[in-house]
């Protein structure tokens, strides 16, 4: 039996216990008969709410997995996100266990008009995962992950992180595009698009999804797949979390070498002037088999270098001469480009993204490198002097994400060879009003070099919305409007509903 299925039958087995004995899924560990009290939440338009106390309990009754109220044992651990400059504190963390807790939470956000927020991975770079005061419903135990290997089909839950995915299927010689830090989620980056070290063999995350089961507005489960539901799979493919909670993702894998090369080339700040032309002109012409992140980095010891993660999965024996123009136009200060399992490489930046830290990132899409972007880049990060980490990040598009039809998928940024973005990294809380004016500032200059933006980056991007989705913004308004009228699901890149 697979370890999904395992789960399932343990689940079901459990689901047929009379209530008082369920080992889990319990009130915040209050017994049956406790009287809950009643509580303060909003609505989704963020008017004032107060949930009935016998409500709340007939829906923590209805639910295998914890209801957590503020005061509930391992609320405070359940409320933190990746980002840990959002710092809100739900009315009510519905931890689901499966698709029927899905399906009790998202029915009773709706019949209360709650404000509703999805927590996939938590790793929300503007914190849409959690909301202050409404229902924060919860993934994070919903972490499975299966692949079969003949078949070449990895299944995986709707909480489950990159890790799981990436490591179920390497075992096996396989892999689907994933993220570049392993402790993301699979959901939000999935419905978002999804960039990744082999994304330009692959194409995007969801490009190599076949189907979803879903929970929409109302409640009710649907699997969206090209045989069913072919629309809402549509939207799905990079309209985000605006269609509902998919509770889990079949995903088509492909045969890779387990160990490729990877690692870093670092060059000095007085090379960066020539060495971003010539990485942009380079990765413009690149093999679809390398894939190169680059970054300009200024340190808070006011260290400032250019640096470009690589990625080779191609054959082995042609690392060296398909690396050699970028060793050679300058010398690289650091260069640990070595032969590594590729999981590893997978994980080689997660500490640099810590969870619980402060972050700040806003970003779009680069159609055409120029030399005003260039200076504008170069100036942006020379004059950069706060005491935390500031940066601008190029990561790569082209191959495969520019072969699929712009109209084939909600993703429309098929054609821009690079995605672009200020981050920023601290702890201070105290810091946060002057890294969010440097950023903001800064992306004032940068931004005209863009179109559009990585709905996966949301910031405060809601007017660049259209601008985003291009000719597929109507047909993705529309979709809304068809799943989720009243827009319950509005704590993402949102999508207003446009109605019929
Ligand atoms: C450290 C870090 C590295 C990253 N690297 C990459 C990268 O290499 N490539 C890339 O493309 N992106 C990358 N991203 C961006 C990433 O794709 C988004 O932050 C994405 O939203 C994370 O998904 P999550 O499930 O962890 O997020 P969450 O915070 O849980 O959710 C984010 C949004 O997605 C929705 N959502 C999440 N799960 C579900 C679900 N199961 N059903 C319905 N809606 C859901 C939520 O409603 C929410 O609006 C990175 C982000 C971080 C923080």
């Amino acid at each position: 039996m697979s370890v999904i299925k395992r789960r399932q039958f343990v689940r079901t087995a459990l689901a047929a216990l009379p209530a008082a004995t369920l080992p889990f899924g319990k009130l915040f560990a209050a017994s049956a008969s406790a009287t809950v009290e009643d509580v303060e939440a909003v609505t989704n338009d963020g008017k004032q709410l107060v949930l009935k106390g016998a409500d709340v309990k007939d829906l923590a009754a209805r639910m295998r997995g914890e209801l957590l109220l503020r005061n509930s044992a391992g609320y405070d651990g359940a409320r933190r996100i990746w980002n840990a400059a959002f710092d809100r504190h739900p009315a009510l963390i519905a931890r689901c266990s499966g698709a029927a807790d899905v399906m009790e939470a998202v029915k009773f956000a709706a019949a209360n008009q709650l404000l509703l927020a999805v927590r996939g991975g938590g790793h929300s770079l503007s914190g849409q995962s959690v909301c202050e005061k409404g229902l924060m419903l919860d993934l994070s135990q919903m972490n499975g992950a299966h692949v079969d290997p003949v078949k070449r089909i990895a299944t995986i839950e709707g909480g489950a992180l990159l890790g799981a995915l990436d490591r179920e299927s390497l075992v096996h010689g396989l892999a689907t595009t994933a993220g570049t830090v392993s402790h993301t989620g699979v959901g939000g980056l999935t419905l978002g698009g999804g960039f990744g070290r082999l994304g330009r063999r692959f194409g995007l995350t969801c490009d190599n999804v076949r189907s979803i089961d879903l929970i929409t507005a109302d409640g009710k489960f649907v699997t969206a797949s090209a045989s069913q539901n072919k629309d809402l799979l549509w939207g799905l493919r990079g309209g985000g979390g605006n269609f509902g909670v998919a509770t889990s993702f079949e995903f088509q894998l492909h045969p890779v070498d387990p160990i490729m090369v990877g690692g870093e080339l670092a060059y000095s700040f007085a090379d960066a002037p020539d060495m971003l032309k010539f990485f942009f002109d380079f990765a413009m012409q690149a093999p679809d088999d390398l894939n190169l992140d680059a970054s300009l980095v200024r340190l808070p010891n006011d260290v400032r270098f250019f640096t470009i993660d690589v990625c080779y999965s191609g054959p082995r024996g042609n690392v060296d001469k398909v690396l050699a123009p970028l060793r050679s136009f300058r010398k690289p200060i650091r260069d640990t480009i070595a032969t590594v399992p590729y999981v590893q490489l997978q994980a080689s930046g997660d500490e640099g993204a810590a969870v619980g830290r402060r972050y700040y990132i806003k970003g779009g899409f680069v159609q055409q490198p120029s030399q005003g972007l260039i200076d504008t880049m170069l100036a942006t990060i020379a004059e950069a002097n706060l005491p935390v980490v500031q940066a601008i990040a190029m990561p790569q598009g082209g191959g495969a994400y520019a072969r699929v039809k712009v109209d084939a998928t909600a993703f429309a940024q098929r054609a821009a060879p690079f995605n672009l973005f200020v981050f920023s990294a601290w702890d201070d809380a105290a810091q946060g009003d002057a890294v969010g004016n440097w950023a903001r500032t800064s992306w004032k200059k940068l931004e005209p070099h863009t179109r559009g933006f990585y709905v996966n980056e949301f910031n405060d991007d809601a007017h660049r919305m259209r601008e985003t989705y291009g000719g597929n913004y109507d047909r993705l308004a529309a979709l809304k409007g068809k799943f989720d009228p009243n827009n319950l699901f509005r704590m993402n890149a949102n999508v207003p509903p446009k109605r019929a």
